[in-house]
């Protein structure tokens, strides 16, 4: 493994999770065309939304406490072009993700798009309900405690989205950024009415555009649901359940232990894997031993599932805000099993045409962490052969 941050734009993009980075006086990323900072949903992204060399997306801890005793700096050079200094001295160069247009327009109904999705990435993110209900729970709330959902919604967020405003912002979206892939997400709301409230919007989506669908919920009761999704074109969904140590668990996530249990998230995860092309299980680490977190990456790759693996950000307003982030040398290790396990087990990784996940480390990232960046030769010759098989399928509407 490369490893020199100068050299190895994952590793950057890893060590910057964990470190945050100062914005230098000459930044004007407004001015410059750069997207403004959202506390977007699920509460892992907050941060700058840049793009560094090859291409990879991230989204950078700027406000946080721990990011303003960063030692990286962002400068905006004389020649308008923006740079990564580090304590040491200059990184890398990096590109502002657009800001894009439809951002300031308004729905027919009078709504903001910004407020009825944003690009995370190169994908569209849409989260059509109201808060999720852990945040309502009084006297106390029960929400997982590393979330900002309840913070966000009514400030970046609108409240209530019609299917009309979703089909009018995810055209806008589809027009300028060419986007492939929308995802709708939830939290949990009593009755498990969260794939009754999606299906309406995933139906139309599909019909008028075609594209990828991912939908991220808590695990419903009847599993039968699933085949349903399936038939009217979700691609993807994704069970977040964050933590793998089961006493970590119910301490991080006590609405999600209480209603659901660790169990059943696994239980639909497998379900799943059967079913869909893509069935996620979703982590945060630094939350938990990076030993317990590559137990949770083999559990979960071991079952046909991919993980999506975030680093802990400590939110401003949520009630992990002091807690510290995690160091990169912990990480290194869950990243690069996560390339390894996924390697392993033949799974698609990095087929999808234009995702990049400004969020998380992709999977398929993970392979700036290995020692020997040869392995696996043959299941990355069959990725390279069906890319462009699957870009051509999403662009005839057969997937
Ligand atoms: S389930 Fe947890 S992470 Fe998801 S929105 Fe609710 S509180 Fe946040």
């Amino acid at each position: 493994m490369i490893h020199d941050v100068r050299k190895n734009p994952g590793l950057l993009k890893l060590d910057l999770y964990c470190k945050g980075i100062r914005l230098g006086e000459s930044c004007s990323v407004g001015e410059d065309g750069g997207r403004q900072i959202m506390r977007t949903r699920a509460g892992l992204g907050s941060g700058l939304e840049v793009i560094l060399q090859d291409e990879l997306h991230t989204n950078i801890p700027v406000v946080e406490d721990f990011a303003l005793n960063s030692p990286y700096l962002l400068n905006r050079e004389p020649d308008g072009s923006y740079r990564i200094y580090h304590e040491s001295g200059p990184v890398a160069p990096v590109k502002l993700a657009l800001r894009p247009a439809w951002y300031d327009r308004k729905t027919s109904s009078g709504r903001k798009m910004s407020r009825i999705g944003t690009l995370q990435g190169t994908y569209l993110a849409i989260y059509p309900a109201k808060v999720c209900d852990y945040w309502l729970e009084k006297p106390e709330r029960v929400n997982c405690k590393f979330c900002s959902v309840g913070l966000n919604l009514g400030r970046d967020d609108a409240d209530e989205k019609t299917v009309e405003d979703v089909l009018e912002t995810v055209g806008a979206a589809v027009e300028e950024n060419k986007v492939t892939y929308v995802d709708f997400n939830t939290g949990h709301y009593k009755g498990d009415t969260y794939l009754d409230i999606l299906e309406p919007f995933i139906r139309v989506v599909k019909k008028k555009y075609g594209l990828l669908i991912g939908v991220q919920t808590p695990p419903h009761h009847d599993l039968s649901r699933y085949h349903e999704l399936k038939k009217i074109g979700v691609n993807r969904v994704s069970f977040c359940f964050e933590i793998w140590d089961r006493e970590r668990f119910k301490e991080v996530c006590p609405g999600k232990n209480r209603q659901y249990g660790l169990d059943r998230y696994l239980e639909a995860i497998e379900y799943c894997a059967k079913i869909f092309h893509t069935t996620n299980g979703e982590i945060v680490v630094g939350l938990e031993s990076p030993e317990k977190s590559i137990e949770a990456i083999d559990w979960i790759t071991s079952v046909g599932a991919v993980p999506t693996v975030c680093v802990f950000r400590p939110l401003k307003g949520t009630d992990y805000e002091k807690v510290h982030p995690p160091s990169t040398e912990e990480m290194i290790p869950v990243f690069r099993r996560m390339y390894e396990a996924c390697m392993e087990k033949g799974l698609m990784i990095g087929v999808a045409p234009n995702i990049k996940v400004s969020l998380v480390l992709l999977p398929e990232e993970g392979r700036y962490f290995l020692d020997n960046g040869n392995r696996y030769y043959f299941t990355r010759a069959k990725h390279a052969i069906l890319r462009p098989l699957f870009k051509a399928a999403v662009k005839r509407r057969f997937i």
